[in-house]
């Protein structure tokens, strides 16, 4: 490590003020920072009474010579910058030079430390900023710092700590994000003579995030790999299955140093959109590494909060980071956590033991942080951060060419299952296809007396001709279990499919996949008396509404006339389904296009898919299974429900105790 040089005036003003201590955490963070700068391989913390009466940070890094002990504990006193310039390229932590300084100001510090160069160590005392002894001592290269009674000269700082389990939580939740950024460090992390974690240091990030924060969290990840314009993005993300109840598992890291970005948090819930359930969350551990000038940190003197100079292409490199990652996700598996068994009446009362039973959960200590991680979350999404990346078409969009030639009016009537009828377009020359529509009457008059026309459209041939290229996959249709859930047999497993969200997401993806949904005319066009906001919230946005299949013309009065809607919603309650969308319209002015677009495909894809309960026939079963196995992109309904489950021969062989 470079010698210490004390700062000149000109360049401390530079740094950004602010306290250094506000509690037994910040002094935590503050001395992570000095031994990963002093290129530690092993820390211990320890701390006592939420680091009120007691903090110990031992390392084995490069430790401070003798001759610079005294000046590491004067203001502005840092090895790590020279010059103004140098705040440009900050490649270390700390680099205020402050911290030494301002926690023995206001606590008793003991320093430990030596130097390989040194054959004796020093031993240093400064209590409330008044150096108490210096000595030479015996110990191993590096640095041990202890800090008692923090605030003990300042009561009224004293009164503004939290209760000690309140203040050992935030503790913990620095150490497990430097913990984490650092899996080539094995950290140790004892609190009240309690071990609560120690990280192996061997490296590999996922045995890091298993040591810190335990076996759930990190069977719910998928990897994140994702370079672009210079950003990369690495780390882990999570299965939307592994959904939490609020942010506290979300970890963004920007250039090894972890941050609060809003803007981030933004980016990676973007890329779950359809995909996790509402209200839940997903967690992550997420590393940014962009160019060190491409990035301030000197905005905040807690340095949780960066600034980047191109915030729309960290957002994109997120993003999509966690958009392909989520493309690793494989199906849910059935949780067995407590086997219950199915008893015939003759048997009841003989009790089955059953060895199994539920994981450990998670330890009680991270409760507090949770809560605080919980709190109002605001970042106004800005439009063209977002728009640009949701119109990013996804490589597999599947263009459907299917044109449906059906009118059924009978709204009692089951819905079928419709699919995708190919995803493999055959160019070829194109065909007259002639089909029978019914026109719509111009004005009111007219709507009792509908005509008939017959309408020449131009149609390639793949839209007629029907091809069943759907790849084969090898599986045996066990049967359907409460008219809802259907039983597949595939390879070594068994699937559990919910036929309403499958076929919900399979339309929704339909939707989205189309430019334009086709539509049909209705016999009888639909008026709908609307209020002042819907009305013209549905007049504003005639286009958006064609493009998914509607046609609808002002008809006065407060009143709009639906010509056309799309053929999947036939025999639906288009009423219903336009006061529905007029007043989410209505309500959401401001939202951008494409969101808007995905709610009414949502609406759409709910009212058009067959419903739980329903009759459905064993050839669409068929159709329906073959169309969801070969569609890898099929896994959620567009709520973030599961679409299926599964269970592996094995699992069931170890519920029937055929195996342990
Ligand atoms: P900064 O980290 O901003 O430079 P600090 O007040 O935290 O300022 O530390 C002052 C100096 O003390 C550092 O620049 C470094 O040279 C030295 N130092 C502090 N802690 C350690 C440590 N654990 N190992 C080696 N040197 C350290
Ligand atoms: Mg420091």
């Amino acid at each position: 490590m470079p010698r210490i040089n004390v700062l000149p005036k000109n360049i401390a003003d530079l740094i950004a003020a602010g306290e250094v201590v506000e509690r037994p955490s910040s002094v935590i963070k503050e001395f992570l920072e000095n031994s990963i700068d002093a290129g530690s391989k092993n820390i211990t913390v320890e701390i006592k009474n939420g680091g009120k009466t007691y903090i110990r940070v031992t390392d084995n890094g490069c430790g401070i010579e003798k001759e610079d002990v005294k000046k590491a504990f004067l203001s502005h006193a840092t090895s790590k910058i020279n010059s103004a310039e140098d705040l440009d390229n900050i490649g270390t932590l700390g680099f205020r030079g402050e911290a030494l300084a301002s926690v023995a100001a206001v606590s008793k510090v003991e320093l430990l430390t030596r130097t390989e160069n040194e054959e004796v160590g020093t031993s240093y005392k400064i209590f409330g900023g008044e150096e108490v002894e210096l000595t030479e001592a015996g110990c191993p290269v590096g640095t041990t710092l202890i800090v008692r009674d923090l605030f003990y000269n300042i009561p009224a700082r004293m009164k503004f700590l939290k209760k000690d389990v309140q203040e050992g939580n935030y503790i913990a939740s620095i150490l497990e994000n430097i913990a984490v950024s650092y899996p080539q460090i094995s950290f140790k992390f004892i609190r009240d003579g309690k071990l609560n974690f120690s990280t192996p240091g061997d490296g590999d990030l996922k045995s890091a995030i298993y040591a810190v924060f335990g076996r759930e969290y990190t069977e719910g990840l998928l990897p994140v790999q994702y370079e672009a314009n210079g950003i990369t993005v690495t780390g882990f993300t999570g299965k939307p299955t592994a959904g939490k109840g609020s942010r506290s598992g979300q970890h963004f890291f920007v250039n090894g140093r972890y941050v609060k970005s809003p803007m981030c948090i933004t980016a990676l819930e973007t890329a779950y959109k359809n995909s996790i359930m509402v209200g839940k969350f997903p967690p992550c551990v997420i590393f940014i590494n962009l160019p060190f000038s491409a990035v301030d940190v000197n905005v905040h003197p807690a340095k949780t909060e960066v600034r980047f100079f191109e915030e729309k292409k960290i957002f994109d490199a997120v993003y999509q980071g966690a958009l392909n990652a989520l493309t690793y996700d494989t199906r849910p598996k059935a949780a067995f956590s407590v086997a219950k068994a199915f008893m015939p009446e003759a048997v009841k009362g003989e009790q089955l033991k059953l060895t199994e039973t539920p994981e450990k959960v998670e330890s009680e200590s991270r409760t507090a942080v949770a809560t605080e991680e919980k709190k109002e979350f605001k970042y106004e999404i800005k439009s063209s951060l977002v728009k640009e990346s949701l119109t990013t078409p996804k490589p597999e969009t599947v263009k459907p060419s299917k044109i449906s030639s059906k009118l059924t009016l009978n709204s009692n009537e089951e819905k079928s299952i419709d699919f995708l009828e190919t995803e493999y377009v055959k160019p070829t020359e194109k065909k007259l296809n002639i089909s029978i529509i019914n026109t719509v009457p111009s004005s009111a008059d007219e709507l009792s007396k509908p005509e008939e026309k017959i309408l020449i459209k131009e149609t390639k041939e793949s839209d007629v001709v029907k091809e069943d290229a759907t790849p084969s996959v090898d599986f045996r249709i066990i049967g359907e279990a409460f008219k809802t859930y259907i039983f597949v047999e595939l390879e070594d497993k068994m699937l559990m499919i919910d036929k309403h969200a499958a076929h919900e997401r399979i339309l929704f993806e339909k939707f989205k996949a189309q430019n334009i949904s086709y539509q049909q005319m209705l016999l009888v066009p639909v008026t709908v008396s609307l209020s002042p906001d819907e009305y013209n919230a549905v007049l504003e946005n005639t286009e958006l509404l064609y493009k998914a299949g509607y046609e609808v013309s002002d008809f006065g009065d407060r009143c709009i006339k639906v010509n056309a809607c799309p053929t999947e919603l036939i025999g639906e309650d288009i009423s219903t389904l336009i006061t529905e969308i007029a007043g989410y319209l209505a309500s959401n002015v401001r939202t951008i296009m494409p969101e808007k677009l995905d709610w009414i495909y949502h609406s759409m894809a709910c009212r058009a898919a067959i419903k739980a309960g329903n009759t459905t026939t064993d050839l669409e079963i068929e159709r329906f299974v073959k169309e969801l196995l070969s569609r890898d992109d099929i896994r959620y309904c567009p709520h973030g429900r599961p679409v299926i489950v599964e269970v592996t021969k094995r699992e069931l062989e170890k519920q029937f105790k055929r195996i342990v």
